[in-house]
């Protein structure tokens, strides 16, 4: 029942993929998590989706995350009287607070925070910055700006302000509203989109009390370059690269989700790669190669999760395309080089118990050859430091709490199973060897690492190496 996969996958919920019978078929491709885009779609239809999933966590016994992506603080120009303009290189054009439909000439930008955060000589770009203009002057309510590159612009397109730290909430009124909605229907990761700076994530977790884990994407270049104090206040991260290629050069994009992936694994925290992996099967049943390539590379370099956007939620494709992502991790994960590659980006263990006693575990097990490591987690921080190590030796994760199980389904290596707690040392170890027979790691005979905490049953208190035989 367990996939033996490391990588997890994500895939995105639309018209595509509501179905119980799809989203259960893409389970059993290889779906971890499913993704619900606050962008898109109503509360009934989202509703639906949350509670389908879970049919089909019930159907298949394998405990299953729910991650809910909110829209954030996406500014937009406001309307033409004509739907749409066309703008010109080298022509004129203004940003004001008029909500006079615009033309060719000005347009409405209804965000007054924008008119203080800019300056002239910087960019703002438009339409997933196909358009872009220079500011040339700004005023208290007006920007005037040279097309730098033209193009159609019409009715609320979305605006990018890539050099600038905007005084904008990371959360609007309707993702206030949204994740309420979402807390309400108890949902196990809360995405953030455009993520400024570590005080966004703080505003999101005064709200959330650890009712859900929350997902910093990572689109801004002020977030890229704050990754290590936004990774200290999230509990997860997600290469968002979708944006991230408007707000910066695209040729940028790569190096930078190297670099998230390091500081993610480094600080112990799972990273996703999202947006356009494998982009052609929204239409076509086989991807190129170079995107083949992409997803290989996000699991050569030790990638948590991979992510599937429209490709699953509206595209012809969904069940190939979750089921392909599974295929390239597999047979990368089997490569000789994929261990050796990750360990090249292993940092050492930092100086606690829990640290101490996952890096113990994964020698342990490779000079015994133990089938499983087996790690009791709470609230599943334990299981996230042992994953940190990224250990060749599959990793099995018992908690007798199911929301841990779902918040972990996107974490590199662990495997969950929800099992009520032991009642005393013996006990977890019998259950240990149970199910690690039960669930195929181990046939009898075998050895297996456990990692427990003394005194029993003590949460954050992993303290013990414990080797057993399976009888
Ligand atoms: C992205 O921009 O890459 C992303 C994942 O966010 P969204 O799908 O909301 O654009």
């Amino acid at each position: 029942m367990h996939r033996r996969r490391r990588t997890r996958i994500i895939a995105t919920l639309g018209p595509a993929s509501s179905s119980f019978e799809m989203i259960k078929k893409l389970s059993e491709a290889g779906a971890d998590v499913f993704r619900l885009n606050m962008s898109h779609g109503s509360y009934e239809a989202a509703a639906k989706l949350h509670a389908t999933v879970r049919e089909v966590e019930k159907a298949t016994g394998r405990p299953t995350g729910i991650l809910v992506d909110l829209q954030g603080p996406k500014l937009r120009v406001g309307v033409f009287a004509d739907e749409r303009a066309i703008l010109v290189p080298e022509q004129q054009f203004i940003l004001d607070m008029d909500n006079t439909p615009g033309d060719s000439t000005r347009v409405e930008l209804p965000h007054p925070e924008i008119y203080q955060a800019v300056e002239p000589r910087t960019e703002l770009l438009i339409n997933d910055g196909k358009i872009r203009l220079l500011i040339d002057k700004v005023e208290k309510d007006k920007i005037t700006t040279t097309v730098k590159v033209g193009g159609e612009i019409s009715n609320r397109k979305g605006v990018n302000v890539p050099s600038a730290i905007l005084p904008l909430a990371a959360l609007t009124g309707k993702d206030k509203k949204d994740l309420s909605f979402a807390l309400d229907l108890g949902v196990d990761w809360v995405a953030l989109s455009f993520v400024q700076r570590p005080e966004d994530v703080r505003e999101a977790k005064n709200i959330i009390k650890g009712r859900a884990a929350i997902m910093a994407k990572i689109e801004k270049p002020s977030a890229v370059h704050a990754i290590d104090e936004i990774l200290a206040e999230s509990d997860g991260v997600m290469v968002a690269r979708g944006d991230m290629g408007v707000e910066l050069p695209m040729e940028l994009v790569p190096a930078k989700q190297k670099k998230i992936i390091r500081h993610a694994r480094r600080a112990g925290i799972p990273v996703v790669v999202a947006t356009q992996m494998l982009e052609s099967m929204i239409n076509a049943p086989v991807p190129t190669r170079a995107e083949v390539s992409d997803v290989a590379n996000a699991v050569f370099d030790g990638a948590d999760a991979i992510m599937l956007s429209a490709e699953s939620a509206t595209g012809s494709y969904p069940e190939e395309a979750v089921s392909l992502m599974n295929r390239i991790a597999r047979t990368i994960e089997s490569e000789p080089s994929y261990l050796k590659m990750l360990g090249k980006d292993n940092t050492a263990p930092e100086a606690t118990t829990a640290d101490a006693i996952s890096a113990a575990a994964k020698q342990v097990a490779i000079t015994i050859e133990a089938r499983a490591i087996v790690t009791y987690t709470g609230s599943g921080s334990t299981a996230l430091r042992a994953s940190r190590e990224r250990p060749e030796t599959p990793l099995l994760v018992l908690t007798p709490n199911i929301g841990t199980a779902r918040r972990l389904a996107l974490v590199w290596g662990l495997n969950c199973v929800y099992s009520q707690d032991a009642v005393n040392f013996q006990d977890m170890i019998d259950k240990a060897c149970k199910i690690c027979l039960e669930y195929g790691y181990a046939g009898i005979g075998d050895r297996i690492v456990i990692m427990a905490g003394m005194p029993f049953g003590t949460p954050g208190k992993t303290n013990v190496l414990r080797i057993a035989r399976v009888e």
